[in-house]
């Protein structure tokens, strides 16, 4: 099974707080972006492909192995992956899409996500339960819907496809859609998504906050 590692590298850092994209800022001295990759790596994606913001070409390419593919991404992180598919080996069997932000994911995940893959599945995502009480809010903020939280799940990345059903999912879909992962792009077209048990190390780091508690687990 050849595979393909797309990571979606071309958020800004807003929600941190920083002055650079947010797949540059440093853990323990190494860009988020870097970590991220050797995850892929480790897991056994050969192949790699990273979505990074207009104009930052020169600043990914200093922080990744040369054989890395970079790709210019879009204004949405649905944009920017559709520029990485484009861009990744047609001899690929299957995509793995990351998230750049997710820096400590550990390579067992991977290699469930690719198990499941290599299982039969056309789309995998990992999962955790939902350990808080979860609402549904109307535009004023009311509680309208309270679903059972057993039926809840918190979905990560990286994220396996078969790279045919893939293409053809983004192929099929408005080109201005913006969607918050790639599992509802094969959903919307009518894919059934599988799951594997996700892992609390795979976290994204979104705030400060999120980056302290990745600072602690290098540490640890
Ligand atoms: O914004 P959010 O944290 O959900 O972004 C998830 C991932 O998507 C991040 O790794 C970010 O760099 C990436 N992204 C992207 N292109 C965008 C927006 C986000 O590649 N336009």
């Amino acid at each position: 099974m050849h595979a393909v590692g797309i990571v979606a590298a071309a958020g800004s850092g807003l929600r941190l707080g920083a002055d650079l994209p947010k797949a540059l800022v440093p853990l323990a001295g190494r860009p988020l972006v870097a970590w991220s990759v050797d995850a892929l790596r480790a897991g056994g994606v050969a192949e790699i492909v990273v979505a990074v913001p207009a104009g930052q070409r020169g600043a990914f390419a200093a922080a990744l192995p040369a054989d890395v593919r970079l790709v210019d991404g879009g204004a949405s992180r649905t944009a920017s992956v559709r520029a990485g598919l484009a861009a990744a080996s047609a001899a690929a069997d299957v995509v793995l899409v990351h998230d750049a932000a997710r820096p400590l994911t550990p390579p067992d995940l991977v290699r469930r996500v690719l198990a499941a893959l290599a299982a039969g599945h056309r789309a995998v995502v990992p999962a955790l339960p939902v350990v808080d009480t979860t609402v549904v809010v109307d535009e004023a903020g009311v509680v309208s819907d309270a679903p059972p939280r057993a039926s809840l799940r918190r979905v990560q990345t990286p994220q396996g496809f078969d790279r045919a059903v893939l293409a053809s999912a983004y192929a099929g879909l408005d080109p201005d859609a913006d969607l918050t992962d790639d599992a509802a792009v094969v959903r919307a077209a009518g894919v059934p998504v599988a799951t594997v048990v996700g892992d609390e190390r795979a976290a994204k780091v979104t705030v400060r906050h999120d980056l302290d508690l990745a600072e602690a687990q290098v540490a640890r």
